[in-house]
């Protein structure tokens, strides 16, 4: 394997792995057993190396803890029946990595780390990723501001580290979810699109609260006006009605989703009818009182595709069809078969390890 940039290994004597079952862990428990990290000072990265998993030590003045500069990246690892290791669509998470970092104020991470650092990281813990179908390895990359300073600015310096732990099969219940009419998720010129801490913090409360209230998830709306559908959850959001498959458009204020931009591939080669748009609830509603099918599902990373089962607007609760013969399945299986290599990889998504 060529590679151009060297990072300095230091293995771990003592790898957790034995006795661990990784096929039955609940999600994001158990790290692997090395890490990558690179500092950046001096307006440079530097010191970029795989080093065993450790704990970081961090004064109490360390500008992240208070500002929350922080951006990260959620991707995945599979196992191909050739047994070869790939990583998904590492180019477009990279992009968008940077693209959030921007955003943050903070300094963009090279093509080159970013894929080096990874690809040298998930060999050398390739015996972590499950073995179980569905499963995979979770593979988050994120930028912390470390500079030790009690005042508000644009940190000096900054910590790059990407972290893995094993998924196994993940099966998603459909979910119950409602449309969320008081708080907001993002607002246009804010930080929606971004990958930063801040985005989910701020969902937690809502989501609690609407968890209370007997759903799975909130379906959130625009900031201006509450009446376009933006994103489901940590999810992007995606309807199939009457045969058309429609998605909010990008924006300042929609996450731009890998798994979202991956399925609207596979449904315009498939010549299903995309449509990237608004969506008012209006239209949602008026749609799911008609006799049409209407699925929904919310597309990421860790679930893929995550049906909804239902979907409520004020007081109505409307069914979506979730039924073995929906076409959300499909798309699921579908990117399924071409990270084990069963379907050919016509775009080249898989970055093999
Ligand atoms: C990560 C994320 C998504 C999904 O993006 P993927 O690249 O498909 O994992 C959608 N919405 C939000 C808010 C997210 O954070």
């Amino acid at each position: 394997m060529q590679t151009t940039t060297t990072i300095p290994i230091h293995r771990t004597n003592e790898s957790r792995l034995p006795g661990l079952d990784i096929n039955n862990l609940p999600f994001g428990t158990a790290p692997t057993d090395h890490l990558f990290i690179a500092r950046y000072t001096g307006g440079e990265w530097t010191e970029a190396r795989i080093e065993p998993f450790q704990e970081l030590t961090l004064s109490p003045f360390t500008l992240c803890l208070h500002y929350g500069q922080t951006v990260f990246e959620g991707m995945k690892a599979f196992r191909m029946n050739d047994d070869k290791v790939s990583i998904f669509r590492l180019n477009k998470h990279h992009g968008r990595f940077n693209r959030s970092l921007q955003r943050m104020a903070m300094p963009e991470v090279p093509y080159e780390l970013f894929k080096e650092g990874m690809r040298q990281l998930v060999a050398l813990d390739r015996q972590w990723l499950p073995s179980g179908k569905d499963s995979a390895l979770y593979i988050r990359p994120f930028v912390i501001a470390t500079e030790k300073r009690l005042k508000v600015k644009i940190s000096d310096e900054y910590l790059f580290l990407i972290v893995c732990t094993p998924v196994g099969s993940y099966y998603s219940q459909p979910l119950r979810v409602k449309v969320e009419t008081e708080f907001i998720r993002a607002a246009d010129g804010g930080v929606g699109y971004a990958k930063c801490g801040g985005n989910y913090g701020s969902a937690l409360l809502p989501t609690q609260r609407a968890i209370e209230a007997g759903f799975d998830q909130v379906l959130w709306t625009d900031a201006q006006n509450r009446e376009f559908i933006e994103e489901s959850g940590t999810m992007n959001v995606l309807f199939l009605i009457d045969d058309i498959l429609i998605t909010p458009a990008r924006s300042s204020t929609i996450l731009d989703g890998v798994t979202r931009d991956s399925i609207l591939q596979l449904a315009r080669r498939r010549g299903l009818k995309v449509q990237e748009r608004k969506i008012s609830i209006r239209e949602l509603e008026a749609a799911l009182q008609g006799d049409i099918r209407v699925e929904a599902f919310g597309a990421g990373t860790a679930a893929v595709v995550a049906p909804i089962e239902s979907i409520t607007i004020g007081k109505e609760t409307y069914a979506c069809y979730v039924e073995e013969d929906a076409v959300m399945y499909s798309f699921k299986k579908e990117l399924q078969g071409i990270r084990t290599g069963e379907v050919e990889d016509t775009w080249g998504w898989n970055e093999v390890v």
